[in-house]
């Protein structure tokens, strides 16, 4: 095992759960693929196919967020839409087929300055590997409240595919302007007897199609200007109290669910003491790349994407971090002297 020198972007990375942990009987792959989302899968497919005996790292949220999608209409190949759980499986099979293996676990530490690079599973299982693909995602963004969160499971919610079925005829309440409160919303209308989406300006951000049907629909409400201040109930949500950033306006608007569709953070956690990030936690990659600012481990999909975040475009990007961890590889780039890393790879810039 070698030492590689880094600097680190964000702080100096904590290596102490590494402390007496026996990595001389490790398993040790070419390349560990870490999330099973449209990325990783797609990552595991292309370096099966290559012959790199991929390890896939099926974390807290296994499939992604197609997996609490209904519907999805725009994955080129299916002209009827296909249901993103059912979507996920496919990707998985077709990754199983050609030779990567799953496991469930989580990532809980890297150790980046070594080659092999050092992993933690659960914090106990030691993994090494020759090249890592970063897939984690994004994960359900919350407003941040505390009966928000007491309530949680009980009348809140971040997925109204999992959880819209228990508001059978009741009203319930969605927070958010994008593409996906809005598909959330049209969900719900299956369940629910009247949906209120509560945007904090007067413009939805999601697309013209989505805002046609949702703004069409009679069961869905919006409220405009108004942002949620606390969510009520002791047991179970039994309500919200609102207030209108235009007028100042308080008031309470009684509904037993509330759905938070505000967007996602990416999960970079364990990865951002060795990682350049965006201010939003978000993994740089060198400009048309997944390479980041250290070699040999690639970044794709929703982790390193905060423009297009399609399950396409996820997919495309984990094909490329495949391409790349082989050609790295190929070159024999894992066992070359390691070059000493500044911010963001040799002189270059990660954009
Ligand atoms: P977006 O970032 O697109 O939208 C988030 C929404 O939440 C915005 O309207 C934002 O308001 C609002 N918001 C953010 N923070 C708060 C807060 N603290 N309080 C109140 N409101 C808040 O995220 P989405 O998850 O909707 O979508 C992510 C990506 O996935 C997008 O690119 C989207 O197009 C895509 N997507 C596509 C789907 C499809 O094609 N079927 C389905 C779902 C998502 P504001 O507008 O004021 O910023």
């Amino acid at each position: 095992m070698r030492k590689v020198e880094i600097s680190s972007p964000n702080g100096i990375p904590d290596l102490s759960a590494f402390d007496g942990v026996d990595f001389s009987a490790a398993e040790h792959r070419p390349v560990v693929i870490v999330g099973t989302g449209p990325a990783g899968l797609t990552a595991a497919i292309y370096a099966a196919r290559a012959n790199l005996n991929p390890l896939v790292i099926k974390g807290p949220e296994p499939g992604g967020q197609l997996i609490t999608t209904t519907d999805v209409e725009n994955y080129p190949g299916f002209p009827e839409g296909i249901q993103g759980p059912e979507l996920m499986q496919r990707f998985e099979a077709q990754a199983v087929r050609f030779g990567a293996s799953l496991r469930y676990g989580v990532v809980t530490g890297v150790d980046f300055a070594q080659r092999p690079f050092r992993l933690l599973i659960d914090e106990k299982t030691p993994v090494l590997a020759d090249a890592v693909i970063v897939s984690t995602g994004a994960s359900a963004q919350y407003l941040g409240l505390e009966n928000e969160r007491r309530l949680l499971g009980r009348g809140v919610s971040a997925c109204a595919t999992c959880d819209g079925a228990f508001f059978q005829g009741e009203e319930v309440a969605i927070v958010g302007g994008g593409d996906a409160a809005l598909e959330e919303a049209l969900f719900l209308t299956r369940f629910a007897s009247r949906i209120h989406l509560i945007h904090r300006r007067e413009q939805l951000r999601a697309s013209k199609i989505m805002q046609q049907r949702a703004l069409t629909h009679d069961k869905i409400t919006v409220i405009w200007n108004t942002v949620v201040e606390d969510v009520l109930g002791e047991s179970e949500v039994e309500g919200l109290a609102l207030r209108n950033v235009k007028t100042g306006e308080a008031s309470v608007l009684p509904v037993k669910g509330l759905f938070v569709a505000i967007g996602h953070k990416p999960n970079t956690d364990v990865f951002k003491a060795w990682l350049e990030t965006d201010k939003l936690g978000y993994i740089q990659t060198r400009p048309g790349s997944t390479q980041t600012n250290i070699p040999g481990v690639f970044a794709c999909g929703d982790v390193q994407d905060r423009v297009y975040r399609q399950a396409v475009t996820a997919a495309g990007s984990g094909c490329m971090a495949a391409i790349e961890a082989e050609r790295w590889l190929a070159e024999g780039s894992d066992t070359d002297t390691p070059p000493v890393l500044t911010s963001c790879g040799v002189g270059q810039s990660c954009g």
